[in-house]
This record gives structure tokens, C-alpha cells and sequence, in this order.
């Protein structure tokens, strides 16, 4: 996820931090967080504060840049992520 130097990541973009749900525990989140909500690891410049600490969740490391899902720009990416968790919720 965000603050990886990924090749298409945008650096400061932070969707995939805010609109995904996340099932497992993030520090200050012990049960993960629901769908369009901000992590609370996400700071004000939309990057990761456990990008490379051990407790950051295994699923943001398997997060990789997708076309697909993260679009033109951020907005893009909120709206595509948001429409696959519901997608994927139902
Ligand atoms: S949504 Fe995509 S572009 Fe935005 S931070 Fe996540 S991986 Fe990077
Ligand atoms: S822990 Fe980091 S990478 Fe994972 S959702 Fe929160 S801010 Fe994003």
C-alpha cells in the first residue's frame, strides 16, 4: 500500500488506506477498519507510519499497485476500490 515506492504508486495517494476494509488487527485499530474509513497509520501526507515495521498488517504488504483498481488519480481509486468492497460484500 501507500508509501512503497512501487512502480504506478502514487506516493501521497492513500486510497487503498481508506477505502478497502481491513479484517486484521492494524496498531491502534485491533479490529481492523471498516470500509471508506482512514487508517489511523495514515498520516497527513497520505503515507504509511509502519511502512517497514513488522506490525504493519500482511495484507497492506500484499497490496500491490493495480491499474485496475487504482485508476488516474486518487479519487479514481477511491471510487474503484469502494465499488470492488461492495462488490465483494455482497
Ligand atoms: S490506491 Fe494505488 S496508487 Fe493509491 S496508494 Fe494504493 S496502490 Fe498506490
Ligand atoms: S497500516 Fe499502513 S498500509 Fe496498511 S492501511 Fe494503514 S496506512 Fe495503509
Amino acid at each position: 500500500m501507500t508509501g512503497v515506492a512501487k512502480q504506478g504508486c502514487r506516493p501521497g495517494c492513500g486510497a487503498c488506506c481508506i477505502a478497502p476494509s481491513i479484517s486484521s488487527p492494524i496498531p491502534g485499530m485491533p479490529d481492523g477498519k471498516p470500509a471508506g474509513v482512514r487508517c489511523v497509520q495514515l498520516t497527513d501526507d497520505n503515507l504509511c507510519r509502519l511502512f517497514g515495521d513488522p506490525a504493519r498488517p500482511a495484507v497492506c504488504e500484499r497490496f500491490d499497485y493495480d491499474r485496475e483498481l487504482c485508476g488516474d488519480h486518487r479519487e479514481q481509486a477511491l471510487t474503484l476500490i469502494a465499488s470492488l468492497e461492495t462488490a465483494s460484500s455482497t
